[in-house]
């Protein structure tokens, strides 16, 4: 299963590099920030930022905890609707909508994760401190899913028309446990029609994420007899057993280069504090560069799982409950709650190409970022794909502490639009983008 896994990215990279280089030359996008179609997109942002800063707060004050994204997705709906567009909601709950190009058999998926990583029932309190606007989520995707508005807007107020069809996506299940479900059913039902996917996420404008940073989330249950605290003392404790395993794990080793992470990010168990639980239960992320230290780790937290619980159960037979007997049993349950591979842009990628042409006439820099994001999906199997931020500043991202503050928002939003048009093309400039 794994090595099918390295194997197939290893030959989608191929693919997809072989692909840029027959199409190198041709598809450089020119110059579109001086089209006037282009210019009058741009003033329309520039006009409307007290519009993207009043429906942000709003797209933040509605909840959308993760599988529970659907209030927002109309939110989205209703926002995206009023631009002539046809929008619809399919079954994953992604809210599309669509404008078709001249060449509509090659799309360009811009898309804004809905989901927050906040559970249902927390509070929402926008509060503002100067120019900073302080709510869980307001960052963390209300920027992206703003400029996802604002972006048909422009286009539709600009009355432009792109060569490659343009599809505009609120997608579901970016964050934790969603597995980048929304992304996922647009790759299906784009198929090989999908060329290029461009998903805004947060603020910053220094960066452009080119690699997907390979992650995988795990759940761990070790089920226990359970019992009194005091009169069944020594039968096995999957708090106990948890606890032994996960002092050995967060000892491991994980290298620098390639840089690799662990957090154990969730711990559940027991029913009070006199009884000694039948159930324990723990949430990991394991993250790397590299695919191979990720078999690695999994396997080391594995290790230490069944270590820990070998201690456990070695102490309970030291207390007197016999091993193997009805009392002196533990077991474990190892569950992927998600998986997504990692992969990587190629440097000559027209896509990347549009990004550094829009960076340089609006005289921004960035530099090449690895993370994990919406765009992790697509470029696993070849498909170009950025993830960038949408503009302005954010900070404390997935707290409750999380801020955003627009000044400056604007490049960002400028940034977009011209990636946006590099990339799908204007409808009067045919032969600049015939790289069949
Ligand atoms: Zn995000």
């Amino acid at each position: 299963m794994k090595l099918l896994l390295v194997c197939g990215i290893l030959m989608t990279m191929a693919t997809a590099s072989a692909q840029t280089a027959a199409t190198r030359n041709a598809a450089t996008p020119e110059p579109v920030a001086q089209d006037p179609r282009a210019v009058r997109a741009q003033d329309w942002l520039t006009k409307n930022l007290g519009w993207l800063n009043d429906e942000q707060v709003r797209i933040t004050e509605i909840p959308a905890p993760p599988f529970r994204e659907s209030l927002r997705a109309s939110y989205l709906r209703k926002l995206l609707s009023c631009c002539g567009l046809r929008v619809r909601t399919d079954e994953a709950g992604n809210v599309v909508a669509e404008r078709p190009g001249e060449k509509g058999n090659e799309v360009v998926l811009v898309t804004a994760h809905l989901d927050t990583v906040f559970p249902a029932g927390t509070p929402i309190n926008v509060r503002r401190e100067g120019t900073r606007i302080f709510a869980p989520g307001i960052g963390d995707n209300s920027t992206g899913l703003v400029a996802l508005a604002a972006l048909a807007r422009a286009l539709g107020e600009a009355k432009i028309k792109t060569q490659r069809t343009l599809v505009l996506a609120a997608d579901v299940g970016e964050e934790g446990e969603g597995n980048l479900r929304g992304v996922r059913k647009l790759m299906d039902t784009y198929g090989n029609r999908l060329r290029y996917v461009i998903a805004l996420d947060g603020a910053s404008t220094d960066h452009v994420t080119t690699s997907g940073l390979a992650s995988r989330r795990i759940e761990i249950a070790v089920t226990g007899p359970g019992g009194h605290s005091w009169a069944d003392f020594g039968v096995p404790n999957p708090i106990h057993a948890l606890s032994r395993s996960i002092t050995r794990f967060v000892n491991v080793h994980v290298p620098e280069q390639p840089r690799t992470t662990f957090n154990i990010g969730e711990i559940e168990g027991g029913t009070s504090v006199n009884s000694i639980p039948s159930r324990a239960a723990i949430k990991v992320d394991l993250r790397s560069e590299a695919e191979a230290e990720l078999d690695r780790l999994e396997a080391a937290l594995r290790e230490a799982i069944e270590a820990g619980m070998a201690e456990e159960l070695a102490a309970s037979r030291d207390r007197g409950v016999a091993s193997g007997g009805p009392n002196g049993k533990l077991e474990m349950k190892f569950r992927v709650l998600g998986v997504r591979p990692g992969g990587e842009l190629p440097e000559s990628s027209p896509l990347l190409a549009a990004l550094r042409e829009a960076d340089r006439s609006l005289g921004n820099r960035s530099r090449l970022e690895r993370s994990s994001t919406d765009a992790n999906l697509p470029l696993s199997v070849g498909i170009h794909a950025i993830s960038i931020g949408a503009g302005g500043h954010a900070g404390g991202a997935h707290s409750l502490g999380e801020w955003y503050d627009p000044s400056g928002r604007e490049l960002g939003l400028h940034r977009v639009l011209l990636t946006v048009l590099g990339i799908a093309g204007m409808e009067a400039l045919p032969e600049k983008l015939s790289d069949k």
